[in-house]
């Protein structure tokens, strides 16, 4: 029984390295592109939210044009 909540630990540990491993590969964020002042998306150039600003400092993206970033790079990975 123990051999199996050691193994499922190991896994556990093994894809918790993984994924920092990930995290730390990805390039960090260049921030949003700034328009007369305005923080906007890089993708489509439309102002970012400032609610959005204030949950996320330094991101790049709207909510729409980062989910589908994030969409899409989930798909590149599977
Ligand atoms: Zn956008």
């Amino acid at each position: 029984m123990s051999d199996i909540i050691d193994r499922a630990q190991e896994e556990e540990m093994r894809i918790r390295a993984e994924a920092l491993d990930r995290m730390r590969a990805r390039p960090p964020e260049p921030g949003p592109l700034f328009i007369d002042g305005v923080a906007c998306c890089r993708s489509c150039e439309e102002p970012i939210l400032s609610a959005r600003i204030k949950a996320k400092p330094g991101c790049s993206r709207c909510v729409a044009c980062q989910g589908e970033v994030d969409l899409r790079s989930q798909f590149e990975r599977a």
